[in-house]
């Protein structure tokens, strides 16, 4: 049965003077910061959490976070996936006081011995040989395309409809149930209309994407293995094998993105799956939330970039930045590499992840809600659909900013913090089952409000 409507505009409504009565101190801050900061927060997107501001972090450690208000919250946020690693984990926090202390040193134009075993450990997870450092996922997105346009020759690269890989302009466009392509509703301030330079299909569609590679100048298909931005919508069998053939037949690369899916896996989907990227980027969570990004190519890649003739990649050519590759995010990098987000680790995270699956479906079983759950390895997305959508205009149909909102507002207000893009949780090796079974109770407990 649905929910009620009213019901949830009442909840929502109880919420919110809930919210205003324990959170005086962030409102206090929020209209104090508007001041001198654009839309009260330090980047706008941090504008956007149920209750109208921000709640002011003081704290956060393992899978916790404090408030400004002494209120305490099971983070499964997490950084939307920067701090998977849990906040501050002692290995981290001891690698950069060593680093930045004792050795001194956060950027130096010189490379460390760190990035080298970074770079061994990555390749080693995800089965590709050579890698580079940028400080963020946009980033080595951004310069992975720029260097398969380079390599190959070819003007396009695809996506697919709803797709997010951080700020790169030619990522911003959607597909309609026609098949034509449209600047993504929303898009600040294109440099260019993105339909000029990105083919887009639905993913899990391979016939719309060999129809978009047949012409054969697209340089590559930039993608996640499950899309994780607009809801997570899994791959279907042969989807993903069908997508290699095409490329392959196509002479189009093939980028993977694995800056969120890693959740799946130490080496991401690509490991878990047995995919074949030509290219793989990462992000966030490798340097425990300090900035990195990251991209590896394969061996072909690797001599097709070194074989460039007019390609400055050591000045300003397009490729790089001043502070990618520093001393620091790599040095956090090994510490969260080799001692936090460890094979080890990876065992237990999806476990948890099956007792918060299991605890959300026994909860909408028992109240008779017809909502939907998607897990990928420690990540988990609640879907206000009754089958998971399998595209993501599917997905995006089904978005609901009401039910957004009191879901938020309502775990937010008993300690419990979902990503607020989504509602998407993650656990770290921090996460405990009690957290888990608290999300469970307090989730159940809103069912029932709703009813
Ligand atoms: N790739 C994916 C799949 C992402 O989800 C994101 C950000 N959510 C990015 C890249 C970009 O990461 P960043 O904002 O850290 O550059």
């Amino acid at each position: 049965m649905p929910v009620d409507r009213a019901q949830v505009k009442q909840v929502l409504q109880a919420e919110m003077e809930r919210f205003a009565e324990t959170h005086a101190g962030s409102r206090r801050h929020f209209e104090e910061a508007r001041r001198s900061l654009l839309g009260g927060v330090p980047m706008t997107w941090m504008a956007k959490w149920a209750g109208g501001h921000p709640v002011f972090a003081t704290r956060a450690r393992g899978a916790r976070i404090e408030d400004i208000d002494g209120n305490r919250y099971v983070d499964f946020a997490l950084g939307d996936t920067g701090a998977m690693a849990g906040h501050s984990p002692t290995a981290l926090c001891e690698a950069v006081a060593r680093r930045l202390g004792d050795l001194g040193g956060a950027t130096v134009m010189l490379p460390t011995e760190d990035a080298t075993w970074v770079g061994d450990e990555l390749a080693r997870r995800f089965g590709v040989p050579l890698w580079s450092f940028s400080l963020t996922a946009t980033d080595a997105n951004r310069w992975a395309l720029r260097l398969c346009r380079a390599i190959t020759g070819r003007p396009y690269v695809l996506v697919f409809s709803h797709c997010y890989h951080g700020t790169v302009d030619e990522t911003f466009v959607t597909v309609d149930g026609g098949g034509r392509p449209h600047s993504r509703a929303g898009n600040v301030g294109p440099a260019v209309d993105p339909t000029t330079t990105t083919r887009v299909c639905e993913f899990n569609d391979v016939v719309a994407l060999e129809h978009a590679l047949a012409p054969g100048d697209v340089a590559a298909v930039l993608m996640e293995p499950a899309l994780t931005n607009i809801g997570i919508v899994l791959p279907e069998e042969g989807f993903l094998d069908g997508l290699r053939a095409a490329c392959d037949r196509t002479g189009t690369l093939l980028i993977i993105d694995e800056t969120h899916t890693l959740s799946a896996g130490p080496g991401g989907c690509t490991a878990a799956w047995s995919l074949k990227p030509d290219v793989v980027t990462l992000g966030k969570s490798i340097a425990g939330g300090l900035p990195i990004g990251a991209y590896g190519v394969s061996g072909d890649v690797a001599e097709r970039i070194e074989s460039l003739q007019d390609a400055d990649l050591v000045d300003v050519g397009g490729v790089g930045g001043t502070l990618a590759g520093n001393v620091l995010s790599l040095a956090a990098a090994r510490a969260v590499l080799s001692e936090v987000l460890t094979p080890a680790a990876f065992a237990g995270m999806p476990a948890l992840c099956d007792r918060f699956v299991a605890g959300v479906r026994g909860a909408l079983a028992e109240h008779d809600v017809p909502w939907s759950i998607v897990q990928l390895g420690a990540r988990a997305e609640l879907a206000f659909a009754p089958e998971p959508p399998r595209d993501g205009g599917a997905s995006a149909a089904v978005h609901d900013d009401e039910l957004d909102q009191v879901l938020h507002l309502f775990l937010l207000n008993r300690g419990i913090l979902l990503t607020p893009f989504h509602n998407m949780a993650l656990m770290c090796p921090a996460t405990t089952d009690a957290d888990v079974d608290r999300h469970t109770e307090v989730f159940s407990e809103l069912l029932s409000a709703l009813k």
